[in-house]
Protein backbone atom coordinates (compact mmCIF):
# COMPACT_ATOMS: atom_id res chain seq x y z
CA UNK A 1 0.00 0.00 0.00
CA UNK A 2 1.09 3.23 -0.49
CA UNK A 3 1.35 6.13 1.74
CA UNK A 4 -2.53 8.04 1.63
CA UNK A 5 -3.74 4.20 1.76
CA UNK A 6 -1.59 3.46 4.45
CA UNK A 7 -3.10 6.61 6.62
CA UNK A 8 -6.23 4.61 6.50
CA UNK A 9 -5.92 1.03 5.99
CA UNK A 10 -2.57 0.34 7.76
CA UNK A 11 -4.01 -1.86 10.59
CA UNK A 12 -7.42 -3.26 8.90
CA UNK A 13 -6.97 -6.54 9.58
CA UNK A 14 -7.61 -5.96 13.84
CA UNK A 15 -11.80 -5.86 13.14
CA UNK A 16 -13.58 -6.60 16.23
CA UNK A 17 -16.33 -8.79 16.15
CA UNK A 18 -19.23 -6.20 15.08
CA UNK A 19 -16.65 -5.28 12.24
CA UNK A 20 -16.42 -0.97 13.17
CA UNK A 21 -15.22 0.72 10.61
CA UNK A 22 -13.70 2.91 12.61
CA UNK A 23 -11.38 2.14 15.45
CA UNK A 24 -13.93 2.19 19.23
CA UNK A 25 -12.66 3.77 21.77
CA UNK A 26 -12.21 1.02 24.47
CA UNK A 27 -12.97 2.97 27.71
CA UNK A 28 -11.17 0.06 29.92
CA UNK A 29 -8.59 0.07 32.54
CA UNK A 30 -8.22 -3.31 32.66
CA UNK A 31 -9.66 -6.73 31.27
CA UNK A 32 -11.24 -10.26 32.43
CA UNK A 33 -9.13 -13.04 32.00
CA UNK A 34 -10.03 -15.70 30.86
CA UNK A 35 -9.26 -18.32 32.79
CA UNK A 36 -6.60 -18.62 35.91
CA UNK A 37 -3.06 -17.45 34.00
CA UNK A 38 -5.36 -17.19 30.86
CA UNK A 39 -5.11 -13.65 29.66
CA UNK A 40 -6.47 -12.26 26.69
CA UNK A 41 -4.27 -10.18 24.92
CA UNK A 42 -4.83 -7.25 26.75
CA UNK A 43 -4.52 -6.81 30.75
CA UNK A 44 -4.28 -3.48 31.84
CA UNK A 45 -4.20 -0.43 29.95
CA UNK A 46 -0.58 1.01 30.86
CA UNK A 47 0.48 -1.91 29.34
CA UNK A 48 -1.55 -1.83 26.63
CA UNK A 49 -5.08 -0.95 24.72
CA UNK A 50 -6.79 -1.82 22.01
CA UNK A 51 -7.50 1.27 21.02
CA UNK A 52 -4.01 2.37 21.22
CA UNK A 53 -2.47 -0.82 19.84
CA UNK A 54 -4.35 0.38 16.51
CA UNK A 55 -2.79 3.91 16.49
CA UNK A 56 0.55 2.33 17.25
CA UNK A 57 0.32 -0.44 14.45
CA UNK A 58 -0.75 2.79 11.99
CA UNK A 59 2.26 5.07 12.87
CA UNK A 60 4.93 2.11 12.66
CA UNK A 61 3.43 1.33 9.26
CA UNK A 62 3.81 5.34 8.29
CA UNK A 63 7.44 5.59 9.96
CA UNK A 64 8.19 1.85 8.47
CA UNK A 65 9.06 0.84 12.00
CA UNK A 66 8.57 -2.34 13.61
CA UNK A 67 6.95 -1.01 16.51
CA UNK A 68 5.52 2.43 17.74
CA UNK A 69 4.73 3.40 20.89
CA UNK A 70 1.93 6.31 21.61
CA UNK A 71 2.49 8.65 24.40
CA UNK A 72 0.31 11.18 26.79
CA UNK A 73 2.52 14.35 24.80
CA UNK A 74 5.54 14.95 22.90
CA UNK A 75 7.97 15.22 25.94
CA UNK A 76 6.54 12.04 27.22
CA UNK A 77 7.53 10.10 24.14
CA UNK A 78 11.37 12.45 24.24
CA UNK A 79 11.97 12.01 28.30
CA UNK A 80 10.78 8.32 28.18
CA UNK A 81 13.73 7.35 25.28
CA UNK A 82 16.03 9.56 27.01
CA UNK A 83 16.01 6.74 29.67
CA UNK A 84 17.78 4.16 27.40
CA UNK A 85 20.94 5.87 28.90
CA UNK A 86 22.59 6.02 32.03
CA UNK A 87 25.11 8.25 33.54
CA UNK A 88 27.97 9.37 32.32
CA UNK A 89 26.25 9.16 28.84
CA UNK A 90 27.45 11.38 26.41
CA UNK A 91 24.85 12.58 23.73
CA UNK A 92 25.36 15.46 20.72
CA UNK A 93 22.01 17.28 19.91
CA UNK A 94 21.15 19.86 17.59
CA UNK A 95 21.90 23.60 18.91
CA UNK A 96 18.34 24.51 17.16
CA UNK A 97 15.53 22.68 18.63
CA UNK A 98 12.19 22.74 20.46
CA UNK A 99 12.41 24.71 23.63
CA UNK A 100 11.13 21.94 25.85
CA UNK A 101 13.66 19.02 24.70
CA UNK A 102 16.30 21.77 25.68
CA UNK A 103 14.92 22.17 28.67
CA UNK A 104 14.85 18.26 29.78
CA UNK A 105 17.95 17.61 28.14
CA UNK A 106 19.83 20.55 30.09
CA UNK A 107 17.52 20.94 33.19
CA UNK A 108 16.82 17.23 33.86
CA UNK A 109 18.83 14.64 32.01
CA UNK A 110 21.94 16.72 33.04
CA UNK A 111 20.99 16.51 36.42
CA UNK A 112 21.11 13.05 36.28
CA UNK A 113 24.77 13.13 34.71
CA UNK A 114 24.17 12.86 31.00
CA UNK A 115 26.66 15.52 29.02
CA UNK A 116 25.57 17.14 26.32
CA UNK A 117 27.10 18.81 23.29
CA UNK A 118 24.80 21.10 21.13
CA UNK A 119 25.85 21.88 17.34
CA UNK A 120 24.45 22.26 13.97
CA UNK A 121 24.35 18.56 13.53
CA UNK A 122 23.93 19.92 9.83
CA UNK A 123 27.62 20.00 10.48
CA UNK A 124 29.09 16.37 9.81
CA UNK A 125 32.71 17.30 10.28
CA UNK A 126 31.86 19.07 13.44
CA UNK A 127 29.50 15.97 14.62
CA UNK A 128 32.11 13.58 14.17
CA UNK A 129 34.79 15.80 15.81
CA UNK A 130 32.76 15.69 19.37
CA UNK A 131 32.61 11.96 19.44
CA UNK A 132 34.03 10.27 22.38
CA UNK A 133 34.25 7.07 24.38
CA UNK A 134 30.91 8.06 26.66
CA UNK A 135 29.27 8.99 23.56
CA UNK A 136 25.94 7.61 23.06
CA UNK A 137 23.27 9.26 20.66
CA UNK A 138 23.03 11.75 18.10
CA UNK A 139 19.75 13.57 18.50
CA UNK A 140 18.26 15.88 15.79
CA UNK A 141 15.67 17.86 14.36
CA UNK A 142 15.11 18.25 11.21
CA UNK A 143 14.44 21.03 9.66
CA UNK A 144 15.12 22.33 12.94
CA UNK A 145 13.06 24.69 15.40
CA UNK A 146 12.77 27.46 14.36
CA UNK A 147 15.70 28.37 12.15
CA UNK A 148 14.90 25.82 9.87
CA UNK A 149 18.50 24.51 10.02
CA UNK A 150 18.58 21.16 7.82
CA UNK A 151 20.41 17.70 9.03
CA UNK A 152 21.56 15.33 6.34
CA UNK A 153 20.29 11.99 8.46
CA UNK A 154 22.06 9.69 6.05
CA UNK A 155 25.24 10.94 6.57
CA UNK A 156 23.97 11.00 10.90
CA UNK A 157 23.76 7.32 10.32
CA UNK A 158 26.59 6.46 8.66
CA UNK A 159 28.45 8.13 11.52
CA UNK A 160 26.45 6.37 14.23
CA UNK A 161 26.92 3.42 13.17
CA UNK A 162 30.37 3.59 12.91
CA UNK A 163 30.87 4.78 16.02
CA UNK A 164 28.06 2.23 17.83
CA UNK A 165 25.36 5.34 18.89
CA UNK A 166 22.06 5.43 18.55
CA UNK A 167 20.65 8.18 15.58
CA UNK A 168 17.42 9.34 17.64
CA UNK A 169 15.40 12.14 15.32
CA UNK A 170 12.54 14.28 15.88
CA UNK A 171 9.88 13.55 12.92
CA UNK A 172 7.13 16.56 13.80
CA UNK A 173 7.94 18.89 11.56
CA UNK A 174 7.85 17.03 8.43
CA UNK A 175 6.28 13.82 9.48
CA UNK A 176 6.34 10.68 7.77
CA UNK A 177 4.43 11.65 4.96
CA UNK A 178 7.25 13.78 3.55
CA UNK A 179 10.37 12.12 5.41
CA UNK A 180 11.29 8.87 7.27
CA UNK A 181 13.89 8.92 9.40
CA UNK A 182 14.47 4.80 9.43
CA UNK A 183 14.81 4.22 5.88
CA UNK A 184 17.80 6.62 6.29
CA UNK A 185 19.19 4.62 8.63
CA UNK A 186 17.79 6.34 11.99
CA UNK A 187 17.53 4.30 14.77
CA UNK A 188 14.36 5.94 16.57
CA UNK A 189 12.01 8.41 15.24
CA UNK A 190 10.37 10.36 18.22
CA UNK A 191 7.65 12.74 17.97
CA UNK A 192 5.23 15.44 18.81
CA UNK A 193 2.02 14.02 18.05
CA UNK A 194 0.32 16.69 18.98
CA UNK A 195 0.98 18.67 15.72
CA UNK A 196 1.01 17.46 12.38
CA UNK A 197 -0.33 14.22 13.03
CA UNK A 198 -3.19 15.00 15.06
CA UNK A 199 -3.30 18.29 12.68
CA UNK A 200 -6.36 19.60 14.16
CA UNK A 201 -4.91 21.72 17.18
CA UNK A 202 -7.39 19.40 19.83
CA UNK A 203 -5.33 17.15 22.14
CA UNK A 204 -1.70 16.45 22.53
CA UNK A 205 0.23 12.93 22.16
CA UNK A 206 3.85 11.51 21.40
CA UNK A 207 5.64 8.81 19.59
CA UNK A 208 8.81 6.59 19.70
CA UNK A 209 9.07 4.50 16.82
CA UNK A 210 11.61 2.35 15.95
CA UNK A 211 12.64 -0.20 13.26
CA UNK A 212 15.19 -2.35 15.63
CA UNK A 213 13.20 -5.07 17.74
CA UNK A 214 15.61 -5.42 21.16
CA UNK A 215 15.19 -1.82 21.13
CA UNK A 216 11.14 -1.62 20.91
CA UNK A 217 11.50 -4.12 23.91
CA UNK A 218 13.55 -1.86 25.92
CA UNK A 219 11.49 0.92 24.88
CA UNK A 220 8.11 -0.78 25.75
CA UNK A 221 9.67 -1.55 29.31
CA UNK A 222 10.38 2.14 30.18
CA UNK A 223 7.37 3.14 28.58
CA UNK A 224 5.11 0.44 30.68
CA UNK A 225 7.49 1.76 33.90
CA UNK A 226 6.81 5.13 33.48
CA UNK A 227 3.02 4.85 32.28
CA UNK A 228 2.97 7.77 30.41
CA UNK A 229 0.84 6.60 28.05
CA UNK A 230 -2.25 8.13 25.47
CA UNK A 231 -5.85 7.29 26.89
CA UNK A 232 -8.05 5.53 24.22
CA UNK A 233 -10.12 8.93 23.16
CA UNK A 234 -6.78 10.83 22.51
CA UNK A 235 -5.92 7.71 20.56
CA UNK A 236 -9.06 7.99 18.26
CA UNK A 237 -8.67 11.85 17.87
CA UNK A 238 -5.35 10.79 16.41
CA UNK A 239 -5.88 7.84 14.36
CA UNK A 240 -9.06 10.46 12.86
CA UNK A 241 -6.11 12.81 12.23
CA UNK A 242 -3.64 10.89 10.49
CA UNK A 243 -6.58 9.76 7.27
CA UNK A 244 -5.74 13.48 6.19
CA UNK A 245 -2.14 13.80 6.96
CA UNK A 246 -1.25 14.07 3.36
CA UNK A 247 -4.11 16.11 1.92
CA UNK A 248 -3.00 18.58 5.10
CA UNK A 249 0.37 18.52 4.46
CA UNK A 250 0.22 19.09 0.93
CA UNK A 251 -1.93 21.96 1.23
CA UNK A 252 0.11 23.45 3.99
CA UNK A 253 2.94 23.10 1.84
CA UNK A 254 1.56 25.22 -1.11
CA UNK A 255 0.07 27.53 1.51
CA UNK A 256 3.79 27.97 2.98
CA UNK A 257 5.63 28.23 -0.24
CA UNK A 258 3.40 31.47 -1.04
CA UNK A 259 3.81 32.54 2.41
CA UNK A 260 7.36 32.66 2.69
CA UNK A 261 7.90 33.64 -0.89
CA UNK A 262 5.44 37.21 0.14
CA UNK A 263 7.16 37.42 3.44
CA UNK A 264 10.82 37.69 1.24
CA UNK A 265 9.79 40.07 -1.01
CA UNK A 266 8.26 42.52 2.57
CA UNK A 267 11.05 45.20 2.95
CA UNK A 268 10.30 45.42 6.21
CA UNK A 269 11.53 41.53 6.23
CA UNK A 270 15.41 40.85 7.36
CA UNK A 271 15.36 37.46 7.08
CA UNK A 272 13.22 34.38 5.98
CA UNK A 273 13.53 30.77 7.30
CA UNK A 274 12.38 28.44 4.94
CA UNK A 275 13.69 25.43 4.30
CA UNK A 276 11.79 25.45 0.54
CA UNK A 277 14.06 28.38 -0.98
CA UNK A 278 16.06 27.23 -3.30
CA UNK A 279 19.41 29.22 -1.96
CA UNK A 280 18.73 27.61 2.09
CA UNK A 281 21.73 25.70 2.94
CA UNK A 282 20.39 22.54 3.16
CA UNK A 283 18.38 22.77 0.07
CA UNK A 284 19.71 19.61 -1.81
CA UNK A 285 19.65 17.32 1.47
CA UNK A 286 16.17 18.25 1.92
CA UNK A 287 15.66 17.17 -1.98
CA UNK A 288 17.63 14.43 -1.15
CA UNK A 289 15.93 12.80 2.01
CA UNK A 290 12.53 14.76 1.65
CA UNK A 291 9.75 14.78 -0.72
CA UNK A 292 8.40 18.10 0.58
CA UNK A 293 9.39 20.97 2.79
CA UNK A 294 6.20 21.25 5.45
CA UNK A 295 4.77 24.53 6.63
CA UNK A 296 7.24 25.75 8.86
CA UNK A 297 8.35 29.44 8.24
CA UNK A 298 10.36 32.22 10.57
CA UNK A 299 11.09 35.50 9.65
CA UNK A 300 12.46 38.45 11.67
CA UNK A 301 10.94 41.61 11.15
CA UNK A 302 12.59 45.01 11.25
CA UNK A 303 11.63 45.82 14.83
CA UNK A 304 9.77 44.51 17.80
CA UNK A 305 7.33 47.09 17.10
CA UNK A 306 6.22 45.69 13.99
CA UNK A 307 6.52 41.93 15.42
CA UNK A 308 4.05 43.18 18.47
CA UNK A 309 2.20 44.53 15.99
CA UNK A 310 1.72 41.83 13.74
CA UNK A 311 1.10 39.84 16.81
CA UNK A 312 -1.84 42.61 17.95
CA UNK A 313 -3.46 43.01 14.32
CA UNK A 314 -3.42 39.17 12.76
CA UNK A 315 -7.31 37.88 12.87
CA UNK A 316 -7.06 34.81 10.10
CA UNK A 317 -4.04 33.51 12.08
CA UNK A 318 -4.38 33.12 15.74
CA UNK A 319 -1.83 34.48 17.96
CA UNK A 320 -1.05 30.92 19.69
CA UNK A 321 1.75 28.43 20.49
CA UNK A 322 2.09 25.07 18.86
CA UNK A 323 2.46 23.86 15.27
CA UNK A 324 0.92 21.65 12.65
CA UNK A 325 -2.13 22.12 12.88
CA UNK A 326 -5.32 23.26 10.54
CA UNK A 327 -5.20 26.94 11.51
CA UNK A 328 -2.44 29.03 10.86
CA UNK A 329 -0.42 30.16 14.22
CA UNK A 330 1.87 32.45 14.79
CA UNK A 331 3.87 32.96 17.71
CA UNK A 332 6.95 34.65 19.41
CA UNK A 333 9.46 32.39 20.29
CA UNK A 334 10.76 34.60 22.81
CA UNK A 335 8.04 34.96 24.98
CA UNK A 336 7.14 31.18 24.31
CA UNK A 337 8.68 27.97 22.83
CA UNK A 338 12.02 29.70 23.87
CA UNK A 339 11.65 31.47 26.44
CA UNK A 340 13.61 29.14 28.78
CA UNK A 341 16.98 30.22 26.77
CA UNK A 342 19.23 32.77 27.80
CA UNK A 343 19.08 35.83 26.01
CA UNK A 344 22.26 36.44 25.34
CA UNK A 345 22.01 32.83 23.31
CA UNK A 346 19.11 33.61 21.88
CA UNK A 347 20.00 36.95 20.49
CA UNK A 348 22.98 34.97 19.33
CA UNK A 349 21.18 32.86 17.19
CA UNK A 350 19.32 35.08 15.99
CA UNK A 351 16.13 34.46 18.07
CA UNK A 352 15.26 38.14 18.49
CA UNK A 353 12.57 40.24 20.11
CA UNK A 354 11.61 40.88 16.30
CA UNK A 355 11.75 37.48 15.51
CA UNK A 356 8.10 35.06 14.59
CA UNK A 357 7.34 31.65 14.02
CA UNK A 358 4.69 30.65 11.91
CA UNK A 359 2.70 27.76 11.44
CA UNK A 360 1.18 27.35 8.34
CA UNK A 361 -2.86 25.72 8.00
CA UNK A 362 -5.13 25.23 5.22
CA UNK A 363 -6.73 28.26 4.86
CA UNK A 364 -7.53 29.77 1.49
CA UNK A 365 -4.01 31.79 0.43
CA UNK A 366 -5.20 34.73 -0.52
CA UNK A 367 -7.05 34.92 3.15
CA UNK A 368 -3.73 34.36 5.03
CA UNK A 369 -1.64 36.83 2.52
CA UNK A 370 -4.19 39.98 2.92
CA UNK A 371 -4.10 39.00 6.68
CA UNK A 372 -0.44 39.38 6.64
CA UNK A 373 -0.71 42.36 4.79
CA UNK A 374 -3.12 44.39 7.20
CA UNK A 375 -1.17 43.48 10.08
CA UNK A 376 2.02 44.44 8.82
CA UNK A 377 0.39 48.09 8.31
CA UNK A 378 1.66 49.95 11.48
C1 LIG B 1 5.83 20.41 20.29
C2 LIG B 1 7.10 19.71 20.02
C3 LIG B 1 7.62 18.78 20.92
C4 LIG B 1 6.94 18.48 22.25
O1 LIG B 1 5.71 17.86 22.05
P1 LIG B 1 4.45 18.02 23.06
O2 LIG B 1 3.42 17.18 22.40
O3 LIG B 1 4.12 19.46 23.13
O4 LIG B 1 4.90 17.48 24.37
C5 LIG B 1 8.79 18.13 20.58
N1 LIG B 1 9.42 18.39 19.42
C6 LIG B 1 8.96 19.29 18.54
C7 LIG B 1 9.70 19.54 17.28
C8 LIG B 1 7.79 19.98 18.81
O5 LIG B 1 7.35 20.89 17.94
Amino acid sequence: MKFETLCLHADNNKKDEWGTLTTPICQSATFVHKGVGVSSEYSYSRLSNPTRAHLENVVAALEGGVAALAFSSGMAAISTVMKLFKAPAHIIASDDMYGGSLRLFRNVNAADGYAFDFVDTGDIEKVKSLIRKETVAIYCETPSNPLMQVSDIAALSKIAKENGLLLIVDNTFLTPYYQRPLALGADIVVHSGTKYLGGHNDTLAGFAVTGNKELAERLLYLYKTFGACLAPMDCFLIERGIKTLPLRMDRISANAAEIAKWLRGRKEVKKVYYAGFADHAGYEVSKKQATGFGGMISFEAESRALAENILKKVKVFQYAESLGGVESLITYPMLQTHADVPEKERNARGITDAFLRISVGIENIQDLIDDLKQAFEL
